[in-house]
């Protein structure tokens, strides 16, 4: 079932969203060779803890961390751990909080201590994907319009959609519907509404879109181990531009005439 959040709703959707991000850019500072995921881990639920909020991710399913710490060929919900982080390596840090049990979900992706120019493309190009997909989530659009977006951008890169895992519907759930894929036809799918509340995640390989889980049956590789870059937003459809709460000022227009 698809929810329609009232303003009441949206504006604790906009504190979750406001919280997270500053999580995320606390995060992202920190994230240099020699780092270790674990320590990003413990960084981030404290950070939640303190606001009062609850990393969504921990225990969710089993789940035992509060972020997805994914590396190189990994898609994602890799696991924090304890190894040091090694310049040039893609690292992709995806992270929900609970506020006032409203959800937001964010994930951003970032070569540690920079990296080739051709990693970098594909961490530029799969940022892209999402601005332009969130671009169209617009009501009136249909769902379809968006992922078709999305699915066109990376692929006129020559870069693989990964198709298995896809974004979502988030409100009081962090998983609502509707499923949100990363590809797909325009014109089809759900007509979006103002009040829908999703996560517009394109996960993009330089390589395959194909996928297998490790054996810790979380995470998710490339088939070909090519890298892998994921971007995530919680994005508000209202009845022009969308609003992206876990970017709290940040106008899609201005992203997508870059
Ligand atoms: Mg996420
Ligand atoms: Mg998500």
């Amino acid at each position: 079932m698809i929810t329609i959040k009232n303003e009441s709703q949206i504006e604790k959707m906009r504190k979750a969203g406001a919280l997270l991000h500053s999580v995320l850019e606390a995060l992202r500072a920190e994230i240099e060779p020699g780092v270790t995921t674990l320590h990003l881990d413990q960084m981030a639920e404290k950070l939640i803890r303190d606001a009062g909020a609850i990393p969504s991710f921990k225990g969710y399913e089993g789940f035992p961390f509060s972020i997805c710490a994914s590396v190189d060929d990994q898609v994602v919900h890799g696991f924090a751990d304890r190894r040091k982080l090694r310049k040039g390596q893609l690292l992709s840090i995806d992270c929900g909080v609970i506020l006032d049990d409203w959800q937001s979900d964010s994930a951003f992706s970032v070569l540690v201590g920079g990296g080739t120019p051709m990693a970098q493309k594909l961490v530029d190009v799969t940022e892209e994907c999402f601005w332009i997909g969130a671009n169209m989530a617009r009501e009136g659009n249909r769902l379809g319009d968006l992922s078709h977006a999305i699915q066109v951008h990376a692929e006129k890169h020559g870069y693989g959609v990964i198709r298995d895992l896809c974004g979502h519907g988030i409100g009081q759930e962090m998983h609502e519907d509707p499923n949100v894929p990363n590809y797909g036809n325009p014109g089809r799918g759900v007509k979006l509404q103002r009040g829908m509340t999703i996560a517009i995640e394109p996960m993009i390989s330089m390589g395959t879109w194909k996928v297998y889980c490790e054996d810790n049956d979380w995470t998710i590789v490339t088939r070909d181990h090519s890298l892998c870059s994921h971007y995530e937003h919680t994005v508000l459809i209202t009845d022009g531009e969308p609003e992206v709460l876990s970017y709290p000022g940040k106008k899609v227009a201005e992203e997508v005439r870059r």
